[in-house]
């Protein structure tokens, strides 16, 4: 007993565990207040093909905090999945998307936009009725919807999650495998799942140029897509020399710096209508 409680009162009394255990109070509640008043902003990233055509986007959240500013996801993405929270970010961004892809396609753009999704979001029971409920509110066609997914997400409960990938299948949702090669990869999900499209993972991207174990693998993940008839998106080309060593691989879709930052709504806009303008 007394064991016990030592064990107890060591943590209590453990100033720097008392001290993380107040901040993830007050993220916690300062979360719940953010999706309660919607202070999250969606930026979005275009997506290029070879000739810098704008094929696509992906949606990236940012939390604009009342005093510590604009937080990136690295910060309090991976709590909200822990805590339960991720439902209410992601209906917003989904929100936000669908909105967007609306517009969008009033004004004659076709593209698709990309949303990443929890595990534990896509698990939760409500899941499927959210997204038909943010579809039929926004007017958004599902086509041009897309589910960035990672290999880590399936561990969890592959049969839920794949029952629940063939349901916003057939309403026309398309998915990506997202951070391919990375985490717990494994090349049966590639067989497993509805996937159209793999994302090589920026990690491969980064030192392509001058690390031959990277190249290969990039090698092999564009070979193993052909042969599945999977498309391949690279994930973080921030420069000329990367993009130059994708093309030889036989890559035809692009994602990163070196194309266009991820912006706000407004200036997403913008680049879009300054490309399609040229
Ligand atoms: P991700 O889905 O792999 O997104 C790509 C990340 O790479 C983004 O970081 C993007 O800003 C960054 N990036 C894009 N181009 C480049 C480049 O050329 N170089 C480098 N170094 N980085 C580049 P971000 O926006 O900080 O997002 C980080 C992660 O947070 C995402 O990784 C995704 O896993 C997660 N995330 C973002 N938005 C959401 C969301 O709405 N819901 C969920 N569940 N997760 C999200
Ligand atoms: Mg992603
Ligand atoms: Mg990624
Ligand atoms: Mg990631």
């Amino acid at each position: 007993r007394a064991k016990a409680q030592g064990r107890n009162t060591i943590q209590y009394y453990d100033p720097a565990m008392q001290q993380e255990a107040v901040e993830r109070a007050q993220l916690y509640a300062d979360l719940r207040t953010a999706i309660a008043e919607e202070q999250f902003e969606v930026y979005y990233q275009a997506q290029s093909d070879a000739s810098e055509r704008i094929i696509g986007a992906e949606a990236l959240v940012r939390w604009n905090h009342p005093t510590r500013g604009l937080l990136a996801p690295g910060r309090f993405i991976e709590f909200a999945e822990e805590t339960g929270l991720i439902g209410g970010i992601g209906r917003l961004v989904l929100k936000s998307t669908c909105h967007l892809l609306k517009h969008l396609d009033d004004a004659g753009y076709s593209i698709p936009i990309a949303v990443n999704i929890s595990a534990e979001h896509i698990l939760q029971p409500e899941f499927l009725q959210d997204i038909h409920d943010i579809l039929q509110a926004t007017g958004a066609k599902p086509e041009r919807l897309k589910f960035e997914i990672t290999e880590s997400a399936m561990i969890r409960d592959t049969h839920t999650v794949v029952e629940h990938m063939l349901e916003l299948q057939k309403l026309g949702i398309r998915f990506s495998l997202d951070d391919f090669g990375t985490g717990y990869s494994s090349l049966s999900y590639l067989k497993a799942l509805p996937i159209h499209e793999i994302k090589l993972d920026l990690r491969f991207v980064q030192d392509m140029v001058i690390n031959k174990d990277d190249a290969a693998i990039a090698d092999l993940v564009f070979n193993l897509a052909k042969a599945m008839k999977l498309e391949v998106i690279a994930e973080g080309v921030a420069q000329e020399t990367q993009k130059d060593f994708l093309l030889k691989l036989g890559c035809n879709r692009f994602q990163g710096f070196l194309f266009c930052h991820p912006l706000p709504v407004a200036e997403f806009w913008q680049f879009l209508e300054s490309t399609h303008a040229e």
